[in-house]
């Protein structure tokens, strides 16, 4: 008996391990500063907590909530078609296996060379609800508009509409998808949308998504902005979680993608406890 489990056991390890090495993670074996690595905690959690995904059906939920109470409530005057606004990464789109694989690389920042050579690989996920909530809003006549800042060069757009088919928003249409290369800054297109449409709610995983005066490297500064829109939260803005990067990066050490370097970590950890650190 005792045999047959640990001979099940020995082949459940040998394949984990033939897979693990398949898919080219774990190909070095942790050594003590992989152990150390202070993104470890964050990628677990988004890796694995069912309660991260679940902030993701809860978002879409609410955002559904919105709608179903704007279409109810829409004026026989008003002839604008509804609309939504959403962010694409880590909104609709989930990133967790670059994120992994920077950990099974022995990295502890995010690294863009990596993250524009993973981009084109196509192995985003949808975030839970993501795929129902458009469907929902196709259904009911309501306008979904992608609005993302990446830069991955010429082919940037897309690239963006084609991680977004692949993960199975098949009906992404080009014309919805508005991909800003030069600046982070939302704002005009989003001005521009609301000229059309009748925007019901915003959907992102970074203040900046909403609002552009979030854009500023303070963290209370930060925080007491956020307060000041309490009431935004769960109606106008609809939040979705991410422990690994946005302008809340950004307010901690004054720039959206620090490098690796021990002053950084140094910074972080100051963040942790709570302490500001000179820049
Ligand atoms: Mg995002």
């Amino acid at each position: 008996m005792i045999g047959t489990m640990f001979r099940k056991i020995t082949v459940a390890a040998l394949l984990m391990l033939a897979a693990a090495q398949a898919s080219g993670q774990a190909a070095t074996a942790p050594n003590a500063e992989t152990l150390k690595n202070p993104l470890l905690y964050a990628i677990a959690w988004r890796q694995t907590a069912a309660e991260y995904r679940a902030l993701y059906y809860q978002g879409f939920a609410l955002a559904r909530l919105r709608i179903e109470q704007a279409l109810a409530d829409r004026s026989p005057n008003d002839n604008r078609t509804l609309a939504v606004i959403t962010d694409v990464d880590e909104t609709v789109l989930l990133s967790g296996a670059y994120w992994g694989q920077l950990i099974a690389d022995g990295q502890d920042f995010f690294d863009d060379a990596t993250w524009d050579a993973w981009v084109p690989r196509n192995e985003f996920v949808a975030s839970p609800g993501a795929l129902a909530f458009v469907a929902f809003c196709e259904a009911n006549g309501v306008e979904v508009f992608f609005v993302t800042n990446r830069d991955q060069g010429d082919a940037t757009f897309e690239l963006a509409l084609g991680n977004l088919r692949a993960a199975g928003f098949a009906s992404a249409r080009a014309e919805n998808l508005r991909v800003l290369r030069e600046t982070s800054n939302k704002e005009a297109v989003q001005a521009q949308i609301r000229t059309d449409f009748n925007v019901v709610a915003s959907l992102g995983d970074n203040l900046n998504d909403f609002a552009r005066r979030y854009y500023v490297t303070d963290v209370a500064e930060r925080e007491a902005l956020m307060h000041e829109d309490a009431a935004k939260f769960g109606s106008d803005y609809i939040v979705f979680p991410n422990p690994t990067d946005g302008h809340w990066i950004r307010a901690i050490f004054g720039e959206s993608e620090p490098s690796a370097s021990d002053a950084n970590r140094e910074i972080l950890r100051n963040a942790a406890i709570g302490i500001d650190s000179e820049r």
